[in-house]
């Protein structure tokens, strides 16, 4: 028996990357996967590798940082498939490198409305219904940007710290309800994010050069590496973790 069947997960951010990735290695291990984020087409194409790997999932096209959207997405999920196992809080935006007076009060309000209070809002949702249930796991996309500090990009780093603050928090209250809540902290994913953040592979910038020796292993990770680390958060064999981040970074932060 696949070791999700008859669980189902929502995903945030699944319409590229990491939250692709997660979709379908949930689909793999059985789960009926939900599938939200803001762009239509590529979100029905998560759904389309979903059914390629033999998995069942849905797209609702959901912007994170909207309470409406997140109650329509919950509701929905459970409209169609009757309960929330899995949740993972993975949508996230990126900050333009600059110095403190470049930036601007427009990509602070973007970034925290995103990358934060899309976390908190999915949560409060999420926890809801799972407190109903008496059962559930949730993972958020934090980032090595939520264990130290980065020049250049300090509202993402602000962001991500504020994400583990909200697990930790969440898991602590939550400890004897029968949910658990942990994040993934991944260092560089090679993603869209990072191709807008550093150059794609081909340009070969030196900002992309430099970040991937950054990393001991002196690569950067992949969507599944951090797929694989949400797998088993959510697996029975982490029923005693709760209130963590898993950092998935090569040894960046070992340093
Ligand atoms: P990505 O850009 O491919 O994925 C981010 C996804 O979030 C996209 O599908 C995007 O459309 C979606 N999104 C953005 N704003 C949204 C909103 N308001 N509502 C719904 N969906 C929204 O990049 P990724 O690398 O897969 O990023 C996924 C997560 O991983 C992000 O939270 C990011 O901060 C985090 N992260 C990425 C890296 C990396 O190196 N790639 C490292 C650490 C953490």
């Amino acid at each position: 028996m696949a070791l999700f069947a008859e669980k189902v997960a929502v995903i945030t951010g699944g319409t590229s990357g990491i939250g692709r990735a997660t979709a379908i290695a949930f689909a793999k291990e059985g789960a009926k996967v939900v599938v939200a984020g803001r762009r239509e087409k590529e979100g029905e194409e998560t759904v389309a590798l979903i059914q390629k790997a033999q998995g069942e999932g849905i797209f609702i096209k959901t912007d994170v940082s909207v309470s409406a959207d997140i109650k329509n997405l919950i509701e929905k999920t459970i409209f169609t498939y009757g309960h929330l196992d899995f949740a993972f809080n993975n949508a996230g935006i990126e900050q333009t490198p600059g110095s403190f007076p470049e930036a601007t009060e427009e990509e602070y309000d973007r970034i925290m409305d995103i990358n934060v209070k899309g976390v908190w809002l999915s949560m409060q949702y999420e926890i809801a219904e799972m407190v109903k249930q008496g059962s559930g796991v949730i993972v958020n996309t934090a980032s090595v940007a939520g264990l130290v500090g980065m020049s250049a990009v300090p509202i993402y780093v602000a962001s991500k710290h504020a994400v583990i603050g909200l697990t930790r928090s969440a898991a602590l209250e939550y400890a004897k309800s029968g949910i658990r809540v942990n994040a993934v902290s991944p260092g560089g994913i090679q993603t869209d994010m990072i191709d807008r953040f550093v150059g794609t592979p081909e340009s070969e910038t030196e900002f992309r050069q430099q970040l991937q020796s950054m990393h001991p292993v002196g690569r950067l990770g992949t969507d599944e590496e951090v797929a694989s680390a949400v797998i088993y958060l959510c697996s029975p064999g982490a029923s005693f973790i709760t209130g963590q981040s898993i950092t998935i970074d090569g040894g960046l932060t070992a340093q």
